[in-house]
């Protein structure tokens, strides 16, 4: 396989710029940055902050010596910020490969798969008639197009599939943090801005209808695709990779809310003519680094440890502080923080490389007045080469004034000279507001399902909420469907494999969801071997294809470690209808998820309101059939008047919540006992109503003095009784009753 940039194009662009890169590479020459190295190693063993250095230097590091001279050599002028003209303005190729190297050694799945993005994207924009400087430009930020990943944490970074909001934010904040590292390189800001906002469009993707609509630049969009491309193609840990097929048929159903049409049919193109992309796929894939030189010259492996060092470094400011930046020794702006840009409103796009002024903090004292150019910490650290803490105010939108604890802290060479000033901002409120560390991890516990990590029911009853709303207020557009599954048989797994492989295979099921969905799906526990995806934007046709999706992968994947096809789900499936109350759609899922469980299981099952309320209508029906099994008859004898019985069963009406249903001369029919809101038979007698039946004899026979009057008693249940036993002693008990009633007189 070969890699344009790091095989052809590294040699490429430094003929280009061959004049740009003389001094640039001569600054950056091994032994340079070697003795560099080595002053760094020996400033930290003399106790002074190594990361602080090793910022500093790496900052410096793509404005060769500090030098305005060599700046101009790469097109950054004196006063102007960097052209976006890619002649002018390259990457330094040894910049490059410190920061591939630092990517390789975090993680070499990233850095082939970065790799292997940057020669589709190449081949995507050669195809769209791009030319060579755009094209390099666009190879640039595919390889670097993850460098963000590089401080965050393993389990996210791993996660397969989609992420959740807060996990997004934990990737963007690094996505910002990679930025302004890129920025302190001056990478250039066409390329910075290409990674940010094909990774931006990636996170709104529920949210937007046509991504060439969403402001992202054709870069942006060409980087997406490549990127899902590439990621569709490859092994995942719990499925081989698709076929080119199966992947452009992906690409082509999310265009073009997510997907620029057009990118995807030159991508397809390109792959129609060239046999290179197709043999990448071929074996190889994922073991790519395995040929290649390790590249282990001293300063790229102590390049590699300082720049993730310094990545995390940058996460900590980010995460404790409410915003840092830092100047260098000319107090030209090497880093703006997001912090920053909240606190001042100004971006880092347009101070980055530009002067350092009073102005972008106005920072007043407790008495509201400005702080002078004399009393600035920064200057005061500058000067003195010690750190300065202050307490400053500044006026928030309401004139109020918001206190910050200002530390300025001088970034000294192992000379004692001023390489830079870092200055950091803290805020009380800023801070605690906010979502420090501990505080993701609060809100990412009471969101997850501690054994998968995945949403768990409140999470998943929340969205489905706000899905709810969105389809109350936007009707059919905003239309979605919900998908139950439940593992066949997990007590058998559990009761003969463990309790752990049972785990295990939950934990595995999960991640497959999450591997199987990249439609902006939700997938949840809903509970032990329950599982839900939510499917934004998906009729029901389109989410039983889905499901069988699903089961065919959960079939054919080998699950906790268990032989293919040993787990298998059944699913239920149902879409949100008119008229649904919010939990409508789950139940209904669950009603098809039961009867796929009682036609066989390992099968997908779906149910929409119609076929439940006929599907009711019939249970009704065959409830009715059922019920006339239960009956009990018995023919009384009451020696009495028949007004004296009318007033008997009045007595008998009144304490036993029976109401009379009809009344004529020779029957009477009235239901004994409640049928309320609930319609199932009760535990109590007074909950289990029936129908009662008397049928009076006509002919009176005189026994005696008196009147005997032969009644025929029928009941039948009104609900389905739990048994016939059941119903049998509630028949003997209202008969039993009915007589006392009608004999006492
Ligand atoms: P069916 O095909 O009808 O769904 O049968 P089943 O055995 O899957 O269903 P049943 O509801 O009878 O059993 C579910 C089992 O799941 C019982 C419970 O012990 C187990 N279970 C629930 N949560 C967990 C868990 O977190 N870990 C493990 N290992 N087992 C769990
Ligand atoms: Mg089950
Ligand atoms: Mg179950």
């Amino acid at each position: 396989m070969s890699h344009r940039l790091l095989d052809e194009a590294i040699p490429m662009l430094s003929q280009r710029a061959q004049a740009s890169f003389v001094s640039s590479d001569s600054e950056l020459s091994p032994e340079v940055q070697l003795t560099d190295m080595n002053a760094h190693v020996a400033v930290r063993r003399s106790g002074t902050s190594s990361e602080l250095v090793t910022l500093f230097r790496l900052a410096a590091m793509g404005a060769p010596g500090f030098d305005r001279a060599a700046g101009r050599n790469l097109g950054i002028g004196d006063d102007q910020k960097p052209s976006e003209k890619s002649e002018d303005y390259e990457v330094s190729k040894s910049l490059l490969r410190i920061l591939l190297a630092a990517l390789k050694s975090y993680d070499p799945y990233i850095y082939s798969h970065s790799q292997r993005v940057a020669l589709i994207a190449t081949g995507i924009g050669d195809k769209l008639g791009w030319s060579e400087s755009q094209l390099r430009e666009l190879e640039v930020a595919a390889l670097l197009h993850d460098f963000g990943k590089i401080s965050v944490p393993q389990h996210i970074l791993n996660k397969p599939g989609r992420l959740n909001s807060i996990e997004r934010e934990i990737m963007s904040r690094n996505l910002f943090n990679a930025s302004c590292l890129l920025h302190a390189c001056r990478v250039p800001l066409s390329i910075i801005t290409m990674i940010i906002e094909s990774e931006r469009a990636q996170i709104m993707k529920n949210r937007i209808q046509n991504v060439s609509q969403y402001g992202t630049s054709i870069g942006a969009r060409i980087l997406a695709v490549a990127d899902a491309y590439d990621s569709l193609r490859c092994n995942q840990v719990y499925r081989s990779g698709k076929s080119h097929e199966d992947v452009m048929q992906i690409l082509l159903e999310q265009s073009p809310a997510r997907f620029d049409s057009s990118v995807v049919s030159a991508l397809q193109h390109w792959i129609d003519k060239d046999a290179a992309p197709r043999m990448m796929y071929e074996g190889e894939v994922n073991q790519g680094l395995a040929n290649e030189p390790v590249d282990d010259r001293l300063e790229t492996v102590l390049a590699e440890r300082n720049i993730h060092q310094i990545m995390q470094y940058l996460v900590s400011l980010d995460e404790h502080y409410s915003g840092f930046y830092l100047v260098n020794h000319k107090l030209d702006i090497l880093m703006w923080s997001q912090g920053m840009q909240q606190i001042t409103g100004k971006a880092a796009n347009d101070l980055i490389h530009s002067d350092w002024k009073p102005e972008l903090l106005s920072y007043f004292n407790e008495k509201r007045k400005l702080i002078g150019l004399e009393q600035q910490a920064l200057l005061l650290a500058h000067s003195s080469k010690k750190s300065v803490l202050s307490t400053y105010y500044r006026l928030n939108e309401n004139e109020q004034m918001n206190e910050y604890e200002v530390q300025s802290i001088p970034i000294l060479n192992e000379k004692n000279q001023v390489l830079g000033v870092l200055e950091i901002l803290f805020n009380q409120e800023s801070v605690l507001k906010g979502d420090g560390d501990e505080m993701q991890q609060l809100k990412l516990a009471a969101t997850r399902d501690a054994l998968t990590k995945i949403p768990n029911r409140g999470e998943l009853e929340r969205c489905l909420q706000k899905m709810h709303e969105g389809f109350q207020k936007k009707g059919e557009k905003e239309t979605f469907s919900a998908i139950l599954l439940d593992v066949d048989y997990f007590k058998s797994i559990n009761d003969s494999h463990g309790h752990a492989v049972g785990d295990r295979v939950l934990i595995d099921l999960s991640r497959l969801l999450e591997t199987e969905t990249y439609s902006g799906e939700i997938v949840g526990r809903y509970g032990g071997e329950e599982f839900v995806v939510l499917c934004p934007n998906t009729d029901l046709d389109m989410a039983v294809q889905k499901a069988n999706r699903f089961r065919l992968a959960i079939q054919h994947a080998s699950i906790g470690g268990l032989p293919h096809a040993a787990v298998t789900s059944s699913f239920g499936v149902a879409q949100i209808e008119r008229n649904d109350v919010v939990s409508d759609v789950v139940r209904r899922a669950d009603k098809a998820l039961y009867h796929a469980k009682e036609t066989g299981r390992n099968k997908v099952c779906s149910l929409t309101r119609q076929e439940q309320t006929q599907d009711l209508v019939k249970k009704q029906d065959e409830a009715k059939q059922s019920i006339s099994s239960f009956e009990y008859e018995q023919t009384l004898t009451a020696c009495t008047s028949s007004d004296m019985i009318i007033y008997k069963l009045k007595a008998f009406l009144e304490a036993n919540h029976a109401v009379l249903k009809e009344v004529e001369s020779e029957r009477v029919l009235m239901q004994v006992g409640r049928s309320g809101l609930l319609t199932a038979w009760g535990k109590t007698f007074d909950r289990q109503p029936v129908e009662l039946l008397m049928e009076f004899d006509k002919q009176r026979r005189k026994q005696g003095a008196q009147n005997v009057a032969e009644i025929k008693v029928t009941i039948t249940p009104v609900v389905k009784p739990k048994s016939v036993d059941n119903f049998q002693k509630r028949a003997a008990q209202v008969i039993r009753t009915l007589k006392e009633y009608l004999a006492s007189s």
